[in-house]
């Protein structure tokens, strides 16, 4: 049985799935920043996004909380990722298409620089930490008025929270361009990628509009057909 075959049987059978991923495996070999790839037979929700998670890649704690490098990821692929009107996949190079293009790279990236894709609770510690002595200080410069028996006014107080507010919103807005970028990256690797594939156009539509969405560039997307000599055969742009 060949991979694409191992796939279709791994879409119709759920007891075939880990075969299929032991099968990946087998034919390229895992990375060194690649610990497992499992099936997990629980569909997983993201909680951002509020859609059913396809594959994830979940990084050693280590290099997740203290940013240590040479730190191997699992990567967990979910049933969605089987069914193709929620994942898409038509065949096994869209499948491979967001497993090694896109998962690996994510745990390639958290191997060799976790900086780059891991936010640490310390950093959030700090960040909070910083919020909140902030805060302190704006109340303590308020408090002389108060002591002086002028009027603690409403509006500080009222200017204090929003300032507050305004700094939580920055510092999630932060997280979320963070999270932004390494997805970006990621995708991009798919698209470069996508000449040692032979995936559907609808998983190469796919991928690029994710690139649109997370670069905020709302350039059209145009698809070429190219002949075995590499010559355009066709060109059509696709608005949506
Ligand atoms: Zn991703």
């Amino acid at each position: 049985m060949n991979l694409e075959e191992s796939f279709q049987m791994a879409v119709k059978d759920e007891s075939h799935r880990q075969t299929f991923l032991d099968k990946v495996r087998g034919e390229f070999g895992l990375p060194e920043y690649i610990r497992k790839v499992e099936y997990v037979p629980k569909q997983r929700v993201s909680r951002r996004e509020g859609v059913e998670t396809l594959m994830l890649m979940n990084p050693s704690p280590l290099a997740r909380y203290f940013h240590m490098k040479q730190r191997k990821g699992s990567v967990f692929v979910f049933p969605s990722a089987f069914e193709e009107e929620i994942s898409g996949y038509k065949n096994s190079d869209d499948f491979l298409s967001t497993l090694v293009d896109h998962e690996y790279f994510h745990a390639k990236e958290s191997f060799e620089n976790p900086s780059l894709i891991h936010l640490s609770p310390l950093s959030w510690y700090v960040k909070r930490q910083k919020t909140l002595k902030e805060y302190m200080a704006d109340i303590s410069l308020s408090l002389p008025n108060f002591f002086f028996m002028k009027i603690f006014s409403f509006f500080d107080v009222k200017k204090v929270f929003e300032k507050r507010t305004e700094r939580l919103k920055s510092f999630v807005n932060d997280t979320h361009a963070f999270v932004d970028a390494y997805e970006l990256r990621a995708y991009r690797n798919e698209l470069e990628n996508f000449k040692n594939r032979n995936c559907s156009t609808e998983h190469m539509i796919d991928v690029a509009l994710k690139i649109r969405r997370f670069s905020k560039d709302m350039s059209p997307i145009i698809i070429y057909k190219f002949d075995k000599e590499g010559n355009i055969m066709s060109q059509e742009k696709i608005d949506i």
